[in-house]
């Protein structure tokens, strides 16, 4: 399935000069939404996956419907101020300022196997991030999964190492 077709590009949004992808547009298709899906199970099977990690919002809508066909759990990444309970916490750069993202410290146990996804790698700060999260609290990033990869902004550099599957490749 050309999972191209169902992923939006919204010229000139949030700012001039950018081209958003929005896929919101492949999740309200029942057949695209469960391809994507299923090829990150599949990818997830063969990592042995114990867990997936997913940044908010959109590594939710990518992530949860991978842990569930595989039984297994899905810890949320969110910013400062949204988990309730204990956090670790990274702080990352921005182009302007700064970012700061947070895990609850028990989420992960040391050893597990942990599938991170998430929609769209740009530059890579947030996956960067949320694997240094996940090591931190002993996890193994066993594989990570986008459906989108804008290449032009070399995200994957950082992700040097790392098992990456990705769905749909802009140039
Ligand atoms: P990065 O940290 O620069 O790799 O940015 C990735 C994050 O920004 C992801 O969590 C995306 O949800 C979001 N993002 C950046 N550009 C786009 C876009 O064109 N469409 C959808 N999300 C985007």
């Amino acid at each position: 399935m050309d999972l191209k077709k169902y992923i939006a590009e919204v010229k000139d949004w949030p700012k001039e000069g950018i081209s958003f992808k929005d896929i919101t547009t492949l999740m309200d298709n029942g057949e695209a939404y469960a391809y994507a899906t299923d090829q990150i199970v599949n990818f997830a099977r063969e990592k042995e996956i114990d867990i997936v990690v997913g940044p908010e919002a959109r590594g939710f809508i990518i992530g949860c419907p991978v842990a569930y066909a595989m039984n297994i759990g899905f810890a949320p990444v969110r910013k400062e101020g949204k988990l309730p309970r204990e956090v670790i916490r990274y702080e990352y750069d921005l182009e302007y300022g700064s970012n700061v993202l947070t895990m609850h410290k028990d989420a992960i146990k040391p050893g597990q196997r942990v599938l991170i996804t998430d929609d769209l790698l740009a530059t890579g700060g947030t996956i960067e991030a949320t694997i240094q999260l996940i090591e931190q609290l002993g996890g193994i990033v066993a594989g990570i999964a986008f459906i989108i990869d804008l290449k032009y902004l070399n995200g994957m550099q950082k992700l040097e190492g790392y098992d990456v599957l990705t769905l749909v490749e802009y140039d």
